[in-house]
């Protein structure tokens, strides 16, 4: 079994659709984590990611448009998705319930692709969270902070500079945070 990182934004990131490929064809299950990117792509979504889905003929929700993606590919084997309410659980059962390899269609593709530009173009820092950087040496909250520095660039909130001291640590001063200092001031 190998388990590996795996969202629409993520394409190509660490194994990426190559390695799932890869890990399938040679008999590997493959578990997919990360679908919504811990929530992030709901969490920050541009205006024009939502013009794309309301106008698109199939009517569907962001977060069915990823798993849905996800299960086309008839190498995926199970995707984890975490919930924190029931209303979650249910929609992620209905999602689940049509979920079946190859069931979108060249345009449907075409369409992730626009999605995926369009988060892109508004996207500064590939962070996808993972946490994989931490403890940072210099006590910085890398994540957190990149986390922070893509939602202002998303949503423009002036919240998420002044979140920004918060996050921290009392050791935070290292290149990384003199150099985002420079970013968000
Ligand atoms: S910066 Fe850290 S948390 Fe972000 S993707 Fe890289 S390893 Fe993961």
């Amino acid at each position: 079994m190998a388990q590996i990182q795996l969202n629409i934004l993520g394409e190509t990131m660490q194994a990426g659709v190559e390695g799932l490929k890869y890990a399938a064809h040679k008999g590997l299950a493959v578990v997919i984590m990360e679908p919504l990117m811990g929530g992030y792509l709901l969490n920050n979504i541009p205006a024009e990611v939502n013009e794309l889905i309301q106008s698109y003929p199939e009517k569907r929700s962001l977060v069915e448009w990823c798993f849905r993606w996800l299960y086309n590919m008839p190498e995926t084997s199970v995707i984890l998705s975490g919930t924190s309410s029931l209303a979650q659980l249910k929609e992620n059962l209905r999602i689940f319930d049509h979920a079946a390899p190859n069931v979108m269609s060249d345009e449907d593709q075409e369409f992730i692709h626009k999605i995926r530009d369009a988060f892109e173009s508004k996207k500064s820092i590939g962070c996808t969270g993972c946490w994989y950087c931490m403890p940072c040496p210099q006590g910085v909250a890398i994540p957190e902070i990149f986390k922070l520095y893509n939602s202002y660039q998303l949503m423009n909130d002036p919240h998420d500079k002044l979140m920004y001291p918060g996050r921290r640590r009392p050791l935070a001063r290292g290149s990384h945070a003199r150099l985002l200092s420079t970013f968000l001031a």
